[in-house]
């Protein structure tokens, strides 16, 4: 009961995760200047990768209505207004000139094969065939010294440019023998230093190489780590979640190609766009949450009436994630829309603190002065002073919050 107290506090002290969505007509017209600007210079070097955007759309059957379609779902995922949809579908087709050098660790490849989905592909799956990927460990043909000369010749020739993407922990005990890579023994501590000193900015995708995921997971024999545990004085981007949704990959880069900068980020180093908002604030079963109405058992009325998870463990009221906007398999469903609840996958120390079947102890979920759009901040800390308030007073308390939050938004 500590321990999990002593995590909620943890995690939910951090600063806020909610992302400012109106910055203002000064904010985005000059973004929107400099974009365009960036886009031009960005137009006038050689593609990396001779392979046509569109070319590859059209080809699995998506038409250019369909990709503006697309761009326009993207600029508002990127928490962009309208008027940036055309820069954004530019910015994807020059999204070959940004080079990609990907590194696995760690790992199960689960995020390499999240990028992979080929039965239906989503236009962010076919992004992967037009990036730059100037090396990826796993997708590669080359092996060997051909793969090491690779290696080498992409951080030589893109010095300074290259984003580096590393899926996986970091192991740090026994000296980093858990791990090593290529012909030399280099451990992944060292390949990950050597590789990211050069790099523009270096993104770990997926929850291992953000937070450790499940190998740091007790008791943790390998010792292992996050990126941003070993990597320091880059601008380094985390995009957690068992595996990384593709939509918040393309995100990223595609942040980057529009602007030459790394998103807004959280505290954790998290984008605000993916993760500006809790799994709960846009849960389809939400409303169940606020009338007190939870599936008890497996099987039960409430399970097949798809009310709220809360009391079988769902820990979507702790976890910053956009999956219950996006979902996954180009938005045909996602865990809670297919009955099981959130296990946090996106926070940190998931699978020890959130992964097991019960609620959180004393995590008595209520937003105690008004609003169900509670920053973290706040949200942490109502819980730490939540008392013995249970669930059932608390959808009391959310529904009346939730009119307050109505009621002072109409009369701003
Ligand atoms: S507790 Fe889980 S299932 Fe229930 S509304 Fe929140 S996110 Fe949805
Ligand atoms: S619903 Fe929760 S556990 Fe599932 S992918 Fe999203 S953040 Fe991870």
């Amino acid at each position: 009961m500590i321990d999990s107290q002593e995590m909620v506090k943890k995690v939910f002290t951090q600063n806020s995760a909610r992302i400012d969505t109106n910055k203002g007509d000064a904010y985005y017209n000059s973004l929107f200047e400099k974009a365009k600007s960036r886009l031009s210079a960005l137009r006038k070097q050689p593609a990396l990768k001779d392979i046509d955007l569109m070319e590859v759309v059209e080809s699995e059957g998506v038409n250019r209505r369909d990709f503006m379609k697309w761009a326009s779902a993207t600029t508002a995922t990127l928490m962009l207004p309208p008027m940036f949809t055309p820069l954004v579908a530019e910015a994807t087709e020059l999204m070959n000139r940004v080079p990609v050098v990907w590194i696995e660790l760690q790992d199960c490849a689960g995020n390499s094969e999240a990028i992979l989905r080929s039965a239906t592909p989503t236009v962010d799956d076919l992004l992967f065939d037009v990036l730059s990927l100037e090396y990826h460990h796993t997708l590669q043909a080359a092996s060997g010294h051909q793969a090491e000369h690779q290696l080498e010749d992409a951080i030589h020739t893109f010095k300074g440019k290259y984003l580096l993407f590393v899926e996986g922990a970091i192991p740090k005990a026994m000296n980093g023998q858990y791990g090593t890579i290529g012909p030399g023994g280099e451990t992944f501590e060292e390949n990950l230093n050597r590789l990211s000193k050069d790099a523009a900015a270096v993104v770990a995708v997926g929850t291992c190489a953000t937070f450790g995921g499940i190998p740091a997971a007790a008791p943790n024999p390998t010792g292992a780590v996050g990126v941003m545990d070993i990597v320091k004085g880059k601008p380094i981007v985390n995009i957690p979640a068992c595996p990384a949704n593709p939509a918040n990959m393309v995100g990223v880069v595609l942040h980057y190609v529009l602007t030459g900068q790394v998103p807004e980020l959280d505290s954790l180093l998290r984008p605000k766009f993916a993760f500006g908002y809790r799994i709960h604030d846009n849960c389809e079963r939400r409303a169940h949450f606020d009338a007190g109405e939870y599936v008890e058992e497996w099987g039960d009325e409430g399970a097949k009436n798809n009310w709220c998870l809360y009391k079988m463990g769902c820990k979507g009221p702790m976890t910053f994630n956009n999956c219950s906007i996006i979902r996954y398999n180009e938005g045909a469903n996602w865990p809670i829309g297919v009955g099981r609840g959130c296990i946090g996958c996106s926070e940190p120390d998931f699978w020890d603190k959130y992964a097991y079947e019960r609620p959180m102890a004393d995590a008595n979920i209520k937003a105690p002065t008004g609003g169900v759009e509670k920053t973290v901040d706040e949200f942490g800390l109502g819980l730490l002073t939540a008392t013995s308030i249970g669930i059932g007073v608390h959808a009391v308390a959310s529904a009346v919050a939730g009119k307050r939050t109505v009621h002072s938004e109409d009369e701003e």
